[in-house]
């Protein structure tokens, strides 16, 4: 099933952080609501990456079950023209953004797997009630695991391990792309991978692949990423990763620590675990960081505000399909509202003294900008069908 597009509103703080990528999300088993919050994530982690290599995302909201929110697989390569680092696995997102051109043709670059049977509140505003799981701050997550929080690790007869995970260790999952044979290689993410002391630990030297001294290092509670990026992001200290004296498979190493990242915490949303009424809708500057130091080129500067926010100008309603409600504020004082397109084009101005509609039917797809008193709101306005 293809997903419903919708046109939705987001705020953004300045004009310089436009969007350079696009996501393309195919949502299996999925209904208006997800459509809607998949385009809204699509937009949010938009603005922060660049690429010219559109992201194809595969959602399946399906049984997880209840005992695990969201999972995703991503889709890899290695060895690719511009590849930053020989031997190394990267997602196809990352691989096509750096190749400059897209090296998975009819691949998906991650499956996104969402329980079915989670309670889970699917507004936009970040608003949720007590009780249920925020489907825009999963899914959100779940994408950045695709666009390259993945460790690759596992631990197998007391052996712990990069790059040897199979698809048996992710049954009964079944992914929409071909299981790349990992060899043993390490992901991009793990090189960055160093215990207490600064040990590497993809220093073969020190740390045999597969080891039981990768298993004690991977529950040692002590294991951070150290990108120079993050470093400066995370207040010049090194980001602590997820690394319980349980291994977790899934979990351990492929996430923010918890307790060092809780609720409430802007990086709060790449930690392992989110409680009900908890959202967050921004990766936070060191998750960002981190995805800079894997290759990424991001926008430091794409900043988003709440449309709940007060502003100049607020656009409703958010998702939007045909009109888009335009208020301002200070009617006394005219100004002339603005919508601009991707390429700078003025689509539409006019003065602007009142709150009223604004049809955006007859807009072609695409992005558009709307200024209003210096203050800009962006529409995002995605294929119909
Ligand atoms: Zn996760």
């Amino acid at each position: 099933m293809k997903k419903l597009f919708t046109i939705f509103v987001i705020a953004l703080n300045c004009y310089g952080g436009m969007g350079q990528s696009t996501f393309q999300i195919d949502v299996v088993n999925g209904n208006a609501e997800i459509d809607a919050a998949s385009t809204y994530c699509e937009a949010i982690w938009g603005e922060y990456l660049n690429s010219n290599v559109p992201i194809k995302i595969k959602l399946y909201y399906a049984n997880l079950s209840g005992s695990t929110l969201g999972i995703t697989i991503p889709n890899g390569r290695r060895d690719f023209p511009g590849a930053p680092i020989d031997s190394t696995w990267y997602p196809t997102s990352l691989a096509n953004a750096l190749a400059g051109y897209e090296l998975n043709v009819g691949e998906d670059d991650m499956n996104i797997f969402m329980d079915n049977s989670a309670n889970w509140y699917f507004g936009l505003d970040g608003n949720t009630p007590s009780g249920k799981y925020d489907f825009v701050s999963v899914l959100m997550h779940e994408i950045a695991h695709g666009l390259g929080f993945m460790a690759l690790t596992k631990i197998e007869g007391g052996q712990g391990s990069f790059g040897y995970i199979t698809p048996i260790d992710l049954a009964p999952l079944i992914f929409s792309f071909p299981f790349p044979n990992l060899e043993g290689k390490y992901s991009v993410y793990a090189t960055f991978m160093e215990n207490l002391s600064g040990n590497h630990l993809d220093d073969t030297s020190l740390y045999q692949n597969p080891s039981n001294a990768l298993a004690s290092q991977f529950t040692s509670n002590q294991i951070y990423f150290n990108g120079s990026f993050s470093y400066v992001a995370n207040n010049n200290q090194r980001v602590r990763l997820f690394a319980p004296s349980t291994f977790e498979f899934g979990s351990s190493l492929h996430h923010l620590n918890e307790s060092s990242y809780p609720a409430g915490n802007p990086n709060s949303m790449m930690t392992p675990y989110i409680a009900a009424g908890e959202s967050h809708h921004h990766p936070g500057p060191v998750a960002i960081a981190m995805l800079q130091d894997m290759g990424w080129s991001v926008n430091t500067d794409a900043s988003f505000e709440d449309v709940s926010e007060i502003q100049p100008v607020q656009v409703f309603p958010n998702p939007a399909s045909t009109f888009v409600f335009v208020q301002t504020i200070n009617h006394h004082n005219e100004e002339i509202l603005t919508v601009m397109d991707m390429q700078g084009r003025l689509v539409f101005a006019e003065k602007w003294a009142t709150d009223k509609y604004l049809s955006v039917e007859n807009w072609p797809d695409g992005v558009y900008v709307i200024n209003y008193k210096g203050y800009s709101r962006k529409i995002l306005k995605i294929a119909s069908k």
